[in-house]
């Protein structure tokens, strides 16, 4: 059996074989630092989630409604929206038909010299980092205000449409790295989530990492994520469906509930049968940033970061 980081993903994407989604894994910054972080482990094993396209029905509205003859709507249209129970067998049955859609997994591994040319970046960009805090230079990139399908949260800030004390939109996090609590470590500390953050716009790594200012509203796409990986968690724990169903039924929109539980209902009908012995779930792990040219350890960062399990798994 092969030791492998597993990591969860949630996508809107495609990702059947072949599909981009697993192309642009090639080049993906987590898995190289965290399998360049986590001991022992042969590679990544990219467990993913499609989110469904289809949405509740709603009521056409009433000016636009047509009745036949005998008095009965149009077949298209409806007099009330749907409920969430009736969304939920419309749902389970398009998971049923088509399941290959939902879920897909793929081992992901890096070759030596791929774990060489990726330290090297993580290197480089982490040496751009303390170059921005030596300088207090956080230039702007407008070529991210818009990646990745959404607004930047920071975006009203940079318009100068409100500032980042705006308090009636931003709030101040604890610590840069809300997501790994109580996590020991000596040095400041860099995430993949924060080298990505920089990566994408320096001005943005300010607000958020160096300032810890976070947006008060959660763009959805990301509590629904964060409501998965809730089940997740439990799931990879136990694999027990009643107690993964039960970990996702604190959501406010009552649809978003459904759509968690019929997707676990289905992930634990695909993979429930599959040989994997789970050796550890929601392990967070602090580990030396290296210079690969001389192999000494960074006096400025440790890299941290939390793999969503550890497992052994036949390949
Ligand atoms: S922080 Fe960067 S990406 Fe975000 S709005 Fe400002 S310039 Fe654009």
């Amino acid at each position: 059996m092969a030791r492998l980081v597993v990591e969860h993903k949630t996508t809107s994407s495609d990702i059947t074989p072949g599909s981009t989604y697993w192309r642009k894994l090639t080049l993906d910054t987590q898995v190289s630092q965290y399998l360049g972080a986590t001991e022992g482990v042969e590679g990544m094993l990219y467990d993913v989630i499609r989110k469904p396209g289809i949405k509740p029905f709603k009521a056409t509205p009433a000016e636009s409604r047509k009745y036949t003859k005998a008095g009965t709507l149009y077949a298209a249209q409806r007099e009330r929206d749907e409920t969430p129970e009736e969304f939920s067998v419309r749902l389970r049955a398009d998971i049923s038909e088509g399941p290959n859609k939902y879920y897909a997994r793929g081992i992901i591994v890096r070759l030596p010299s791929e774990r060489t040319e990726a330290a090297r970046d993580t290197w480089l960009v982490a040496g751009s980092i303390r170059e921005s805090m030596r300088l207090d230079a956080w230039p702007r990139n407008p070529g991210s205000c818009d990646a990745y399908g959404r607004t930047c949260d920071y975006w009203a800030v940079c318009a100068g449409e409100t500032t980042i004390e705006d308090a009636t939109r931003f709030r101040t996090a604890e610590t840069p790295h809300e997501e790994l609590p109580g996590i020991v470590h000596r040095l400041p500390l860099l995430s993949n989530s924060a080298m990505s953050a920089y990566r994408a716009c320096p001005r943005k790594y300010l607000y958020s990492y160096v300032q810890r200012r976070r947006p008060i509203v959660t763009p959805h796409a990301l509590t629904f994520g964060t409501l998965i990986h809730a089940g997740l968690e439990v799931w990879w724990s136990s694999v027990d469906l009643g107690a993964t169903l039960a970990a996702v039924q604190g959501a406010p929109d009552p649809f978003d509930v459904v759509r968690a539980e019929e997707l676990l209902r289905g992930y634990h009908a695909r993979w429930s049968e599959e040989e994997i012995r789970v050796l550890a779930v929601e392990k967070p792990f602090v580990a030396p940033l290296i210079n690969p040219e001389t192999g000494a350890a960074s006096r400025t960062f440790e890299l941290a970061g939390k793999c969503d399990a550890i497992a052994e798994v036949n390949p």
